[in-house]
């Protein structure tokens, strides 16, 4: 006789099918800030864009809090019942779209696996994650104790990633997955392009409903300026060399040829498959008429200390906040009065 199936644990994470190679795992942690974790299963490794908040769970009740636990144990309903690595039978290439706490905190408990891992972060002023980890991923202020991890690929800007087995002295295609850095929320932001699904992750430098933040000592209106510049005219690219933009956006057979979809951008929070050329001009568009002091900034309060500023669109999808003296000086002469 077999006996009863046991049921799943209780866990913080909840995790969706993203598209054909890729997950979403959102986790339910203590700060609610319920941060977006992306595995995309290649052939040779497991790609995992971020590892959230480390399992503080916003209910200290739940059994299971432990990402790579989840990952190797768990049985999800889009993957046919099964976990996304089972037994931890492939190896972990971890990519950082940034040091905040709530996308490294998963990252110790990720790499102490039965095969070597590999963590990828950006290589734009490296001090940012090495000199002061406590204070540049925000640790310090929010009570978590801050993961101590080295990183194994600086990558550089439009860098192909790939997996490396030094113990069989072979390297393996990860489905051409490409860094591109992005500095603006951080200096160490990178947006991860992934050409097979035609996917754009891009961390904490743009989603929707929620202000995007420039953090206090962190944040760089320019660079910010520049890189939504940058994601805008490498996603018209990718989109103007396969797609009509007067026909829809899903991907369709045509003949003997595929027609390819638009590219969709997926995002730390909130946001996971938007058009991405048609958010990215949303955001170029306000982010611009902020800067050029077109818009009215609210009073947000203080944080440690610091007077903040928060610009809002009228419906509210796109938002800003940073500290009031960081927009003031990128005001300076702008302003017609
Ligand atoms: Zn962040």
């Amino acid at each position: 006789m077999t006996p009863p199936s046991q049921p799943p644990p209780t866990t913080c994470f909840s995790c969706t099918r993203l598209n054909a190679s890729t997950f979403r795992i959102v986790e339910d942690d203590q700060w609610s800030e319920n941060p977006f974790i992306y595995a995309k299963l290649c052939a040779a490794a497991i790609v995992i864009i971020d590892t959230g908040c480390g399992g503080a769970a916003r209910d200290p009740a739940v059994q299971l809090t432990s990402l790579r636990e989840f990952l190797e144990t768990y049985p999800v309903d889009d993957n046919g019942g099964k976990p996304l690595n089972p037994g931890g039978s492939k190896a972990y290439e971890v990519v950082c779209t940034h040091c905040h706490y709530d996308h490294i905190g998963g990252i110790e408990g990720i790499t102490e696996t039965q095969h070597p891992s590999s963590i990828w972060a950006s290589a734009n002023i490296k001090s940012f994650i090495l000199d002061d980890l406590p204070t540049s991923s925000l640790c310090r202020y929010v009570g978590m104790k801050t993961p101590s991890y080295s990183v194994s690929h600086w990558a550089q800007d439009g860098q192909v990633m790939r997996h490396t087995s030094a113990s069989a002295g072979t390297s393996h295609d990860l489905d051409g997955l490409v860094l591109y850095h992005a500095p603006g929320h951080t200096p160490d932001s990178l947006a991860i392009w992934d050409p097979h699904e035609r996917f754009l992750f891009v961390g904490d430098t743009l989603y929707e409903w929620a202000p995007i933040l420039f953090p206090s000592g962190a944040g760089d209106l320019s660079s910010y300026s520049s890189t939504i510049f940058k994601l805008r005219d490498l996603i018209r690219g990718w989109n103007s060399t396969t797609v009509d933009e007067d026909e829809d956006h899903d991907s369709a057979q045509t003949g003997s040829a595929t027609r390819l979809s638009r590219v969709r951008m997926a995002c730390g929070h909130v946001t996971s498959a938007v058009d991405a050329q048609e958010f990215v001009l949303e955001v170029d568009k306000f982010f611009s008429q902020v800067t050029r002091g077109l818009i009215e900034g609210q009073d947000a309060g203080e944080q440690r200390g610091v007077p903040l500023v928060k610009y809002e669109r009228h419906d509210g999808r796109i938002s800003f906040i940073g500290p009031k003296a960081l927009f003031n000086a990128s005001l300076v002469g702008q302003c017609p009065v």
